[in-house]
């Protein structure tokens, strides 16, 4: 088997290569060809721990494995990053294991290709101003990810935390933007695409704040109870996601579909636009949205590639298991 340690992923993927993977999975899953397995995600009753799995299998690729790993929050205090992951990949023809991959990078890398691929293949023609709501670690990713999309112009942001808003600033600044931080109202009001990433359990972009053709990516809510936009916006949306029984349950439109205000069926696989069988967004003033729940084979789809590149630069460690 070889492991690829944690230190080793930057050198190794970069965020075009993230790009192609996420796209070529989302288009498997809506083909039938790649399945995730349920999520488990438990608290663990043991230093305050969030553990869990999500697995799955891309017949098309062979990646099959699971991503383990959660949240620990005195992390920060040991010097240590609170989320922890790990993937390991499977041979898909004997079942011997194949790889033990870091996955903390990797989910930042793979979470912004996300969204990116959603900007991709729905925003609106001609964006030209970003709106970010959240300034934690994954705002960073999530922007410049967006930004290889759209000739943006500025970015606006908005964060409940006022004072991490400077991450915001200068990772506009890295790609030459310049960045103002606005009111939601305006936010929603003057961003052609908006990406939410916080860890709130409660509605922070109102369905008052936007209006006009915007693309939003939903990207923190991964878990039940979380939420960042307003049911009733989700609703009025066209809404696309990454696996539409996640979406339910532990992604963003979990509260509009408990509230009546949106069905399942109604709710579209990016997937399904990427292989052309759905058209997408059908006019500049619609308003689309994309649920971005996070699904394991993203992480296949990643740690795959991580992979095939370390053996091939001779970085990846062999270890006869
Ligand atoms: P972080 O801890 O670095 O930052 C948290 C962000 O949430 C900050 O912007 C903070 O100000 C904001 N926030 C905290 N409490 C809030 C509240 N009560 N109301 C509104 N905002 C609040 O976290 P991160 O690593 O940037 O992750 C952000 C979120 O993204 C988390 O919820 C995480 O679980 C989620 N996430 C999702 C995926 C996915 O695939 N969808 C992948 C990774 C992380």
């Amino acid at each position: 088997m070889f492991i690829v340690p944690e230190k080793e992923i930057s050198s190794l993927i970069g965020r075009a290569e993230c790009f192609d993977a996420i796209e070529n999975v989302f288009a498997a899953m809506a083909r039938k060809d790649a399945y995730n397995f349920p999520v488990i995600r438990e608290a663990i009753g043991h230093a305050d721990a969030l553990y869990g799995f999500k697995s799955g299998f891309d017949r098309t690729s062979l990646a099959l494995g699971l991503k383990s790993g959660g949240y620990w929050p005195g992390n920060e205090a040991k010097g240590l990053t609170n989320h922890q992951s790990t993937v390991i990949l499977f041979d898909a023809d004997t079942g011997k294991v194949k790889a033990l991959v870091g996955g903390n990078l990797l989910t930042a890398l793979r979470t912004a290709a996300a969204s990116s691929v959603s900007i991709k293949h729905l925003a609106p023609k001609g964006a030209k101003i970003l709106g970010m709501i959240g300034a934690g670690h994954q705002s960073a990713f999530q922007m410049r990810a967006a930004a290889d999309q759209c000739n943006f112009e500025k970015v606006i942001g908005w964060n409940y935390h006022p004072e991490m808003l400077s991450r915001l600033e200068e990772v506009a600044a890295e790609l030459n933007l310049p960045f103002e931080s606005v009111s939601l109202e305006q936010l929603g009001s003057d961003a052609d695409v908006i990406i939410s990433i916080t860890s709130s359990f409660d509605p922070i972009l109102m369905d008052a704040h936007v209006s006009g053709g915007t693309h939003i990516a939903c990207m923190g809510t991964d878990t039940k109870g979380k939420q960042e936009v307003e049911a009733s916006l989700v609703a009025r949306a066209t809404v696309f996601t990454d696996e539409i029984a996640q979406s339910i349950t532990i992604g963003e439109c979990q509260h509009a579909v408990a509230d009546g205000l949106l069905t399942e069926s109604a709710i579209i696989e990016l997937g399904a636009v990427i292989n052309g069988d759905h058209k997408g967004r059908t006019s500049d003033d619609e308003l689309t949205l994309f649920d971005g729940t996070g699904v394991g084979l993203q992480d296949l789809a990643v740690a795959s590639s991580i992979v095939d590149i370390a053996v091939a630069k001779g970085i990846a460690i062999e270890v006869d298991f």
